[in-house]
């Protein structure tokens, strides 16, 4: 006899009735999950519907049901009845040999998370990364920069009254590329080229990745940082925990080794 049941809102199976109590121990069965076999009218509750003898194991502790003999334990991953011996134990549960590696995996990917300690970059590193994107800036900046001189000189010769609104311009083109190339760059690989090649990137607190909002905000965060003698950068020496600089306080962000 096939029956069906309802998981998070979706049908699931179609299961025979042998694997009620071993659903039932998984907590997929509970007194009122829906279900349904080919000659009912509507789907009902598993307490009302399931046949008497798999009743009593909706109540009946996990020790006592036949499914399991002393020397069985059920998978904790795929809820599989195995032998104890064949399988993995982990605290009070046990893991099946196919989902071993599964749940290998999974142990590894939360104790990275469990340990939640990042490694925070130097001043010197962080120092090394900005020389480089500074450099980069500096040529991208001032190619961009000649050729709308050249411009905007061949359109205003007559005019030398402009000289200051050009340079007012040409002021704001080069923040514009520092902009855009910061936000773009930490928003979508969380490191300009300079961190890249200093192997470090810009992330939250918790070490997650910083958004394109932020990066924007981080970077006029750092003209702060700049204005006093760059006295917000070197705060970054004196936080011997985390290694912040102002615009990470401000940010709430991290520079950490990749
Ligand atoms: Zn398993």
């Amino acid at each position: 006899m096939k029956w069906f049941y309802v998981e998070n809102g979706q049908q699931a199976g179609p299961i025979e009735e042998t694997e009620f109590p071993r659903l039932v121990r998984l907590g997929k069965l509970r007194g009122d999950t829906l279900i349904w076999r080919e000659g009912m009218a509507n789907w009902e509750p598993f307490s009302a519907a399931c046949p008497q003898e798999f009743a009593a194991t909706l109540t009946a502790p996990a020790a006592t049901d036949p499914a399991v003999t002393g020397d069985e334990s059920a998978c904790a991953e795929c809820g599989g009845i195995f032998r104890r011996d064949e399988m993995l134990p982990h605290g009070n549960v046990f893991i099946c040999a196919g989902c071993k590696p599964v749940f290998l995996q999974k142990l590894a990917e939360g104790a990275k998370l469990n340990t939640g300690k990042l490694d925070y970059a130097s001043i010197g590193t962080r120092f090394g990364a900005a020389v480089l994107d500074g450099i980069l800036l500096w040529i991208v900046s001032f190619v961009t920069q000649m050729l709308l001189m050249a411009v905007m000189a061949s359109t205003s010769r007559s005019q030398p009254n402009l000289a200051i609104v050009i340079q007012i311009i040409l002021f704001l083109v080069g923040m514009a590329i520092g902009l855009s190339y910061e936000t773009f760059m930490i928003g979508k690989y969380g490191a300009t080229l300079g961190k890249m090649a200093v192997k470090i990137k810009v992330v939250t607190a918790d070490g997650g990745p910083v958004s394109y909002s932020r990066a924007l905000g981080r970077y006029f965060a750092k003209f702060l940082s700049g204005m006093i003698c760059f006295i917000g950068y070197l705060m970054a020496i004196f936080d011997q925990e985390e290694r912040r600089a102002l615009h990470d306080r401000i940010c709430d962000t991290r520079v950490v080794l990749k």
